[in-house]
């Protein structure tokens, strides 16, 4: 077993935050009409993707009735309907569609992981769950030591910011923005290796619906993603 498999193993089978367990275990008995036939995953949600991956997606937290439901990073909701088409247009994933851990889909030189690994009511973990969960994202990134890592949303940026115990307050959350990492107090093999952080808005519908976050908003990071791991 690889270390990521491991890690991921060990993911599933967490309970260390009592109220998301409890509510990733209601979400997924009492389900959405929708999918009321369907038997929904409601464990933590593992990482997925490329192990070789050069690019490390840090989203927020499972979707209730989209990873939630299906057991896969931004699968079965909205958020991963306008994540995946932008991903395949960009070239790191295989298709476009995702809607079941089944369903071909792959990643390359891609990784996704989250702040959260458990659905949290509103989409809000509470700064205890995201310290109980911050651990594993550590781990991946010592495992995969990324050279971009692409934060969706302000929490994964902070979250980033404080595992690499950041503090300079010029680097503010934006979309677009991209900051150099060169030291990485996880791994001192890393130490010095060029690295980047870039920002970009949440796909959640929140967002996408109203037209904070574009097509070719979203399309211009993945391209930069693209163009930093080409830099090598
Ligand atoms: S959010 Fe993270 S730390 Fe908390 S129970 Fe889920 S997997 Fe465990």
């Amino acid at each position: 077993m690889t270390e990521l498999e491991k890690l991921n193993r060990e993911i599933i089978s967490c309970r260390k935050c009592p109220r998301l367990v409890a509510w990733r275990e209601e979400v997924a008995r009492v389900k959405r009409k929708a999918y009321k036939d369907q038997e929904y995953w409601g464990k933590p949600v593992p990482g997925f993707g490329d192990p070789n991956a050069r690019v490390l997606i840090v989203g927020l937290a499972p979707g209730a009735h989209g990873s939630n439901r299906t057991g896969r990073n931004f699968t079965g909701d909205a958020s991963g309907g306008f994540l995946y088409p932008a991903l395949y247009r960009a070239g790191f994933a295989n298709q476009p569609m995702a809607v079941s851990r089944d369903d071909g889909l792959t990643l390359k030189d891609l990784y996704i992981a989250a702040s959260a690994r458990c659905v949290p009511p509103d989409n809000k973990p509470t700064p205890e769950e995201l310290n109980n969960c911050q651990p594993y994202l550590e781990r991946d990134l010592q495992i995969l030591k990324p050279k971009v890592i692409v934060c969706l949303g302000r929490v994964a940026f902070e979250r980033i910011l404080k595992i690499y115990a950041i503090r300079n307050p010029s680097w503010k959350f934006a979309h677009g923005a991209l900051y150099k990492l060169d030291t990485n107090p996880l791994n001192t093999d890393l130490l010095n290796t060029e690295h980047w952080l870039l920002c970009s808005y949440h796909p959640s519908q929140q967002n996408t619906l109203t037209g904070r976050l574009t097509v070719k908003m979203f399309d211009e990071i993945w391209t930069k993603a693209q163009e930093l791991v080409k830099d090598e």
